[in-house]
């Protein structure tokens, strides 16, 4: 993991009962450069204790977040009331919208149902969640110079299934239209929020974590949560001014939007 977390001290994740989540803050628990307070979000206490969500001293489970926004905007708000309380004059250093859901759906079968759903908890929830951490944020920012998770950052686990211009020849052959639309307008909205904050030295980026084994990615897929993870934690961790507003892989290579 890169020694970019020796100076973050405060950090949170969403969807962290299982999948991609939970690893991270399992990396994380386990690293000696392991942020003074991880905070680990779930919609649901009663299934972070399903999956065994570590609990040290770093780690604090708030639960309850739910991140279906337009139906439960209230949510969102208690909880970055709850992590204020816990942070207090620090603020957060980074905010990881890792949440998702994947709904499949071809031209034929799609409905708009499944696209609204998709859009809504892939896209419109980590902005909404992004804008209520926003002051806790801001303080990070206002604490440190240049750009980075030892200032304050907001990364979006997002997907190379979202890159319009990979969507052509063999990149094509994954036909989810609700998901793939989803992740686009998470791009979309990685840049937007990116071209706002930089004048406070808060960084925006999207992160592909590879095609992972968890219930998401099934269990033909090509990476570990082990090997995603080491990846994704290292390109967060050395984060700097010039990836912000940009699109990584796992492995730190630049992908097309
Ligand atoms: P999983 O399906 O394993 O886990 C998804 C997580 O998101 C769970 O914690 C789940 O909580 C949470 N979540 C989903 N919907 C909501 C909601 N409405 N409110 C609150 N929490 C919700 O997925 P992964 O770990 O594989 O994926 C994590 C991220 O990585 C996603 O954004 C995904 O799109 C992205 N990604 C994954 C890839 C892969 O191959 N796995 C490839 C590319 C990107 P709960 O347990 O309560 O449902």
């Amino acid at each position: 993991m890169s020694s970019g977390f020796q100076k973050c001290h405060t950090l949170m994740i969403t969807g962290a009962n299982r999948g991609l989540g939970l690893q991270m803050v399992k990396a994380l628990v386990n690293s000696s450069h392991c942020p003074r307070k991880v905070i680990a979000t779930t919609r649901d206490k009663s299934r972070a204790k399903v999956s065994g969500m570590v609990c040290s001293d770093n780690v604090v489970s708030i639960g309850y977040f739910r991140l279906a926004y337009a139906i439960n905007q209230d949510s969102i708000e208690q909880a970055s009331k709850e992590v204020e309380s816990l942070l207090g004059d620090e603020g957060l250093n980074c905010l990881i919208n890792n949440a998702g859901i994947n709904i499949s759906g071809t031209l034929e079968t799609v409905e708009a149902e499944q696209m609204m759903k998709n859009y809504e908890t892939n896209a419109v929830s980590p902005l909404m969640i992004t804008k209520a951490f926003l002051p806790l944020l801001r303080k990070a920012a206002k604490q440190g110079t240049g750009m980075g998770i030892h200032r304050a950052a907001v990364v979006n686990v997002s997907s190379l299934l979202g890159s319009i211009e990979l969507n052509w020849g063999p990149g094509a052959e994954f036909k989810t239209y609700p998901y793939r639309a989803s992740k686009a307008a998470l791009n979309m909205l990685t840049r937007c929020v990116a071209v706002d904050l930089t004048p406070e030295g808060i960084l925006c980026m999207a992160v592909h974590p590879g095609w992972v084994q968890t219930d998401m990615g099934g269990p033909d897929a090509l990476l570990s949560k082990e090997e995603s993870i080491n990846g994704v934690l290292s390109v967060i961790g050395s984060l700097s001014e010039k990836n912000n507003g940009g699109f990584l892989d796992y492995t730190g290579k630049t992908l097309p939007w």
